[in-house]
Parts: structure tokens; sequence; C-alpha cells
């Protein structure tokens, strides 16, 4: 008998000691089946404690799949420890719904054994010709459906002994490529780095750095062929989820002749065990995926890149807060192996390690091609003024009309994912607010929806406090742009691309045809537009609140802000038409925007880190966030006050709070912030510090390390 201490994917702060009949040999980092209360739930074997401090232990029992792989165990052992969760909140990112998936049962085709039916008759002969001819296993429905016959055809053969049934395994990726470019030099140069880490097997971290259409995809596409072509490791590709589109696997495809694994949230149940399964026997070699791909059960990991590294949405911000490019970056150290982070614009963290030589920088110069930066311009709105409730200024307005008459596309871009107005009613100013929240309910189609908590309610029609009809959609929504397009050319082909009006491939597909195909002349849309797609007759792009999301004075507003304008304005003039691109602003000083207009990156770079370094805030210093929340006010302030005093005292660090949060209440709980800042990691010292302070059972503490939202 074996102690095995298991680490169960439940909110717990320990891993639990269990028997296991077999000897130890071979089962660390296996899956196991144990009771937890009255519940089986699966977990890993993490440990092999000579003996426990427990008896009575309970039995495990193994599954029945291979070990992880160590480095796969010490990265949610790792995960885990730095974000201040439990352990088995990383090994649940790994097993969706908490347990080890059902493996895929593969299909049953038929092969014909030679052996003749006692009586041959027509079907008979066609399917078992048909069978022949086609030389691979086919289901019983298709070999049917292909020889014309019904299925009982089929079975009744098999059952004779005409037919035998095999499992029809997934054909293997085959590389094959098809369109395989001649890397210019500097894209070689940077390949050529990073295959040689690779082929070391050395754990290196590189930026790869260069304009959007500069060449990076290509530069890790030679990357991955050389993987594939030199051993039977695999592959991650790291990218926003929004980017994983059909147009991204296509382009894969052509240039490797096969498919990828895909992961996300929301794939379909099939492929996801499937997957699953293929990645943790080796055979997926090159799996592209959002963040949380990080935490699938790699048997062997080669090559780790994360696409768009500066993408917030890389951070998960729900209970096990994690940064999945910097868990990236500790995924490839422990597998030994190089990382590729590929941006346009940098994270200011990413940036800052590589001006200090913890990354090695990999510079692309120039677009690809021939293809010109746009020219940008700013448009004071306190000079060029739009209408009352109006959302486009002369200046705007002109530019989308001079492409109008040259027969050239335009795309107007409201900063800020899913923005939709509020709703004020125009007698007495009430405004819609969340009855959970402190926070106002925002249109979205007929409804009002709080963001927060989706709280929705149908739009009423009059005031509830004064009775008027007259409520009004407040704020630049797509809704309220596109009509106003259309108020001042009624004959332009306009369309919206915003969260309510694209809700599937299919609905993104049809506006990327249409654009495509000329079949529209203006392109109004929020940040699903902003990125990837190459629209070569497109050369204007209106950005119509380039302001938004600098006000909310978060300490990456200004960066954030820059990297998504950049990105957008790279939609503008791909082609051999020149670009322009037009930012509307009531704050034509900012720094920001001197930079966006010269292309000067670097230049505004340099004064956000000053600004940064000066402030002690990352990427200089670590912040380290608790968010206090309860039904009980009182109890929720009493309880930061008590961590406040016993906060310890050391020299670079500081307490930030307790202060209510900026939204102050959700969900019916108040809500108060702690930030820790400090100039090491300080994960070991929160942990002593949370877990000597007692906390009420009114109060519950989220921790979020490296906070990148403050609300
Ligand atoms: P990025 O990832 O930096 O945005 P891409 O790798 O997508 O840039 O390249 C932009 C376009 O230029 C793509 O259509 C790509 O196929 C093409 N391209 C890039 N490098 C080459 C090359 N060396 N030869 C031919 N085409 C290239
Ligand atoms: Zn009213
Ligand atoms: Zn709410």
């Amino acid at each position: 008998m074996t102690v095995v201490r298991v680490t169960v994917p439940l909110f717990l702060p320990k891993a639990l000691d269990y028997a296991l009949e077999e000897g130890a040999q071979g089962v660390l980092n296996r899956f196991v089946e144990v009771p937890v209360g009255k519940k089986k739930v699966h977990g890993l074997v993490t440990e092999l404690p000579e003996s426990s401090p427990f008896d009575k232990l309970k039995t495990a029992t193994l599954l029945d799949a291979p070990a992880v792989s160590a480095q796969t165990s010490q990265f949610y052992h790792w995960v885990a420890r730095y974000t201040l969760s439990y352990p088995g909140e990383s090994l649940r990112a790994a097993l969706p719904g908490g347990y080890v998936p059902e493996p895929v049962v593969p299909d049953t085709g038929y092969l014909p054994t030679g052996k003749m039916p006692e009586k041959m008759t027509d079907t008979r002969k066609k399917v078992l010709d048909t069978s022949a001819e086609c030389g691979e296993a086919l289901t019983q429905a298709e070999l049917a459906r292909r020889a014309g016959v019904s299925p009982a055809v089929v079975k009744g053969l098999a059952e004779q002994g005409c037919l035998r049934a095999v499992p029809i395994l997934d054909a293997e990726p085959v590389l094959s490529p098809a369109q395989v470019p001649t890397l210019s030099a500097a894209q070689k140069a940077a390949a050529d780095a990073v295959a040689a880490a690779m082929t070391g097997r050395t754990f290196t971290p590189f930026l790869l750095d260069g304009v959007t259409g500069s060449g990076k995809t290509e530069v890790y596409f030679d990357v991955l062929a050389e993987q594939l072509a030199q051993s039977d490791g695999q592959s991650l590709i790291l990218v926003p989820e929004i980017a994983l589109t059909p147009q991204w696997l296509d382009r894969f495809e052509k240039r490797f002749g096969f498919r990828p694994d895909v992961w996300h949230s929301s794939i379909a149940d099939g492929a996801r065990r499937k997957t699953w399964w293929r990645v943790l026997e080796g055979k997926a070699r090159v799996v592209i995926g959002a963040r949380s791909a990080l935490f699938l059960p790699f048997a062997d990991l080669r090559l780790v890149v994360v696409d768009e590294e500066h993408d917030s949405s890389y951070k998960q911000e729900e209970v096990f807060r994690y940064h999945g490019r910097d868990m990236a970056i500790v995924r490839a150290r422990l597998a030994n192996c190089p990382v590729v982070l590929a941006s346009a614009t940098p994270s200011l963290e990413s940036w800052n390690n590589t001006a200090e030589g913890r990354y090695t920088l990999l510079h692309l110069p120039e677009r690809h091609g021939d293809a010109q930066l746009p020219a940008v311009r700013m448009i004071d709105l306190r000079q060029s003024k739009t209408g009352a409730d109006a959302y486009l200024s002369p200046t705007l307005l002109a530019a989308i009309e001079d492409r109008l008459a040259k027969g050239e596309q335009t795309l107007l871009f409201l900063n800020r994912r899913g923005y939709a107005p509020l709703l004020i009613c125009r007698g007495c100013g009430h405004r819609f607010n969340c009855p959970s929240c402190d926070a106002s309910l925002v249109v979205h189609g007929a409804r009002l929806t709080c963001h927060h908590c989706g709280f929705t309610e149908h739009t009423p029609e009059t005031c509830p406090s004064c009775d008027s009809p007259s409520l009004h959609a407040f704020g630049p929504g797509t809704r309220k742009v596109i009509q106003e397009v259309l108020q001042h050319f009624p004959h332009a082909r306009a369309a919206v691309a915003d969260r309510d009006s694209v809700q599937s491939d299919a609905d993104m597909a049809d506006i990327v045809t249409r654009m495509e195909q000329g079949a529209l002349d203006i392109l109004i849309g929020t940040q699903m537009i902003a990125k990837g797609h190459h629209f070569p007759n497109l050369t204007l792009v209106g950005v119509i609140d380039a302001d938004m999301g600098l006000a909310h004075g978060d300490l990456r507003a200004a960066e954030r802000t820059f990297q998504l304008l950049t990105q957008v304005a790279g939609r503008a003039g791909r082609a051999e038409k020149p670009g322009e691109v037009l930012l509307q602003t009531y704050n034509p000083e900012h720094p920001l925007f001197a930079a966006l207009k010269t292309f000067d990156r670097d230049a505004f770079y340099a004064l956000e880190l000053k600004s940064r370094k000066g402030g002690g805030f990352p990427p200089f210093g670590r912040l380290t966030a608790l968010i206090l929340s309860g039904p009980r006010e009182g109890e929720v302030i009493t309880c930061g006050q008590h961590l406040a005093r016993q906060f310890p005292q050391a020299d670079g660090l500081r307490l930030l709070g307790p202060a209510p949060a900026p939204i102050a209440r959700v969900r019916d709980k108040y809500r108060y912030r702690l930030l820790v800042r400090s100039s090491q990691p300080a994960h070991a010292l929160v942990k002593h510090w949370l877990e000597s302070t007692p906390v009420p059972k009114g109060v519950r503490i989220d921790i979020d390390v490296d906070p990148q939202s403050f609300y």
C-alpha cells in the first residue's frame, strides 16, 4: 500500500492523503479518483509522503491515463503559489469541469475481409465493391450512403464476417506546407535566433517587435515548421480569444497543410475532450488557444508563442486571477524552451524587460511589401464641433464624403469593448441604475443591462419617476453613429460590427466578405474590428472617441489607449492606396497623440516608463490588490482597517487603503480595496499577513496579484 498526497480541483488549502493499493512506482503525477465527503472527484498525485499524519486513509483509484509531465505538475504548483490561490484552483483550470475528460471513443468503421457472403445479392455486392474501392474504413452509415443501400445491408455483412469492424483513427497531421514565403533578412535572423534556443533546449524569452503587417506571424510560423521537422514535441500558440478566427485557422492550414488543435472556453465538448487527450498523449503537435490552453497537460513542450502579448484579455479577472502572458513565461522556463512574445505595441512590462536585458529583442523594421504607414491627424473637437447629441465632427464628415466620392471605404471606431449608451429621462434627468450595483444600466437593443451583475430588464416606455415618455439613449453607441452616418449620407452602404450585432463566426465572416467585396462603404464597430483584418480598399479610419479610456485614470489608461489606437490605425491603407487616420479628441495635447502622429512609440514608452518609475508602479514595483466584500458595509470597513493595522512594515513596502472600490457595490455586496505596493514580488509576505489576521465570516477577500483592472 502506498500513501499518496492528492491535489483535488476544489477550493481547499491543501492536498489530501489517500491510500493506494499499488506500489509507489510511476504513481507520481498520475490522475486518480478519490472520495471527498460524499463525492468522488478526480485529482493529481502530487506527492508521495513516507507516511501520513492521518490514520484510516480512504482509498484512491488510479485512472487509466498517462502521468502528466513533471514540468506540467510543477507549473500548476507554481501558478497557485504565485497567485496566492489554492493548489486545486490551477488544477481546475487544467480539468474542464473538474474531471479528467471522458476519452473520445473513435467511430467504428468497416473494412472487407475477403470472405464472400453465403448468398450474394446486388446490394451486398455494391457494399463490398464500394468498400474495396475506397480502401479505408468507413462508418456503417457512410458506407451505406456511398453504396446507395440501407445500413442494414452493411450490418448483415459484418455479422457474416465479410466486413470487419475497426476503429477510425484521425489522420495524424502531415506537414505539407503549401505557401512557404521566403523570409526577409530581418525575419530570418529573428526566426533563427528562436530556433537556436529551441534546438539547444534553453529557456529564452524573446520580444518580437514589429508593426502590424511586418511579418511577425511568418517568423513564428517558420520556427514552428522547424519544430515540427525537428522533434515529436509540442508547440503552444496563445492568441487573444477574439483573434482566434476561422481566417486565422485557414491561414495556418494553408501554411502547414493541417489544422492545429484548438482550445478556448467555448469549444464544443467533443473537441474539448479530444484535444485534451491528444495533448496529454503528445499527439497534438500544435495547440492554438486562449489563455486557458496554458494549463493543458503538455507532454513535451518545445515552443511557446504569445501573440499580441500586450492584450489585456490575457489576464483572467474572475476567481483564479492569473496573467496568461506572465504564466506563459513560467511555462516556458519550466519546459526549457523559448517563448516568443509578439506585438506591435508591447506591454511596458515586456518593453522594460527587454531594456533591462531579461528578454531578447527581435525587431522587424518595416511592413512587408510596399504598404506605407497611414497619415495620422487629430481633430480637435473644441474647434471642429459636432452638433448637439451628435458624434461626427465636420472634419470627419468631410473626409467620409471624400472617400464615398472616390469609392473607397471608411472604418469608424468606437473605443471600448461593448460600449453602449446610458438611458436618461429628458423630462427630469432620471438615470436608470442597477438595483444591486453602484452602476448605470446600459442600452442593449430593447433591454437595459448591468455590466457588473448581468441584471437585465425591458426598456420602459415612460420614466418611472416623472412619467415622461421622452427617454433618451445618451452616449455614442454604434447605433447612434450609424443613424448619424445615414442622416448625412443616405445612400452610403453602412453596417455595424459590435457584440450585439455580431454573435457568431458566421456573422463576422459575413461582414468581412462584404468589406472585401466592396459591398460596404462604411463599417462602424468596436474593439472586435480593431485587429487582424485586411481590407485593401479601406483608406480612412475615424476614431469617434479617442479620449475614451484616458479619463479612467487607471495606471495603464494611456498605455492601453495608445496600443488600441495604434492597432486601429493599422487598419488604414494596408495596400497600395495611402491611408488616413483621424482621431477625434478634446485632448490633442496629450503626449500619446503626438506619439501616434509621428509613430514615435519609443518616445511615448520612455515617457510612460519615467512616470511609472517615479511612482514606484509596475513594471518597477509590484502591486497586489485585495478586494474585500460583504453584505454589511461596517464589517467590511472594520476588517479592512484591521488588516491595515496588521500590515508588516518593511523597506520598499507600502499599503494603500482601505478605500471604497470605484464600483463600491456589486450584487448587493459592499466592496473595499487594499493595494500592496512592493519593490519585490510579495506573495510570501501577503500570504503570511493574511494567514495571521483573522477575517470575519461576513467578509470575503479576493486577491489579485499584478492587477490589471482596478474597478
Ligand atoms: P504580422 O504578424 O506582423 O502582422 P504577418 O506575418 O501577418 O505580419 O504578415 C503580413 C502579410 O505579409 C501577410 O499576408 C504575410 O503572408 C505577408 N508576408 C510576411 N512576410 C512575408 C514574406 N517573407 N514573404 C511573403 N509574404 C510575407
Ligand atoms: Zn423623468
Ligand atoms: Zn448590477
